[in-house]
């Protein structure tokens, strides 16, 4: 039998994992609140339910691809889990707070349903191209039962653990990410001060122990890495926005669990204040700009 899944969520990633799906033959049926990303998804051959309710109604597997957890959880209270059937599988891949993805998880076990947390990264063009991360939170049977799906949708996808795990993994993960980044930027500003070339530090220091995604796939200066952000003047990939989110995300996983994190509790701060002006909608690698002209 082929699965139903209702794909809820149809915007910049939620459209290409569903047109993936759906290209994988399963049985899709989708919405979104937002009348041009529904035209959008028709466009893509995405068939399309008069509301969420009545998507999650007659679905084997609800998947949300919201822009915050609470999105999901006012969904999942305001009549998705009431109207879907005994023991659907919800996936929720939004990016949210672990506490939130623990609480939909456990409003979903009340309502007599399954559900993981299965967050990704890969951005849009990961997800137009079916090769998201997927870090996923929840039982190893629904692991299991959600996997083929996935595997649809991405490439790598680990198991982190129980319910609210993938978030976990995702947010340490993105903080990881913006801490390096930042790390970069001030090496290479410092080095321009110090009168290295940018090609001589990118030849020692991505052969060295300061090798890292950041360095060698995301190098913050044009040149040394043609196909990274600084050649297209900071065009995203991965929006300061998002980054500032995911950090705000983390901010609140430290100090939810008083955790010593400095670094990322400054690379929060410089984020946020780097979101605030037009890096919102520059890759985050363009804060080298800022820490070089002091303004962060
Ligand atoms: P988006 O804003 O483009 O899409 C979210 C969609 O959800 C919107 O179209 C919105 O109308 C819809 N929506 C909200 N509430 C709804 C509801 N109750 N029912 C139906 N539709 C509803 O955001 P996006 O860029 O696609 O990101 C989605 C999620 O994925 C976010 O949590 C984001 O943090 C995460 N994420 C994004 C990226 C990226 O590069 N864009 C990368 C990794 C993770």
């Amino acid at each position: 039998m082929v699965t139903r899944v209702a794909f809820l969520g149809l915007g910049h990633m939620g459209l290409p994992m569903a047109r993936n799906l759906v290209a994988a033959g399963y049985d899709v049926i989708g919405f979104d609140v937002v009348p041009a990303a529904v035209d959008a998804a028709r466009a893509a051959d995405i068939p399309i339910a008069e509301s969420g309710i009545a998507a999650a109604s007659d679905a084997d597997v609800v998947l949300t691809m919201f822009p915050s957890g609470r999105h999901v959880i006012d969904a999942y209270e305001n009549g998705l889990l009431a109207a879907a059937r005994a023991d659907t599988l919800f996936i929720d891949s939004s990016t949210i707070a672990v506490d939130e993805a623990q609480t939909a998880h456990e409003l979903a076990l009340a309502a007599g349903h399954r559900s993981i947390d299965a967050p990704v990264s890969g951005g849009v063009v990961g997800a137009e191209n079916g090769t998201l991360a997927f870090m996923v939170g929840g039982s190893e049977e629904d692991f299991a039962s959600a996997l083929p799906l996935l595997e649809v949708m991405g490439r790598r996808i680990v198991h982190c653990g129980g319910p609210g795990l993938g978030q976990a993994a995702k947010v340490c993960n993105n903080m990881i990410l913006a801490v390096s980044q930042i790390a970069v930027a001030e090496a290479f500003v410092l080095g321009e001060r110090l009168g290295l070339t940018h090609q001589a530090l990118y030849d020692v220091a991505s052969n060295a122990s300061g090798q890292c995604w950041a360095l060698s796939t995301n190098c913050p200066v044009p040149g040394p890495v043609p196909t990274s952000p600084a050649n297209r003047d900071y065009q995203p990939g991965f929006a300061g926005a998002l980054m500032a989110k995911d950090l705000g995300l983390a901010l609140q996983a430290i100090e939810g669990t008083g955790t010593d994190a400095r670094m990322g509790r400054l690379a929060q701060e410089l984020y946020a204040a780097f979101a605030a002006g037009d890096g919102a909608s520059r890759d985050f690698s363009g804060i080298i700009t800022d820490i070089r002209e002091g303004t962060v």
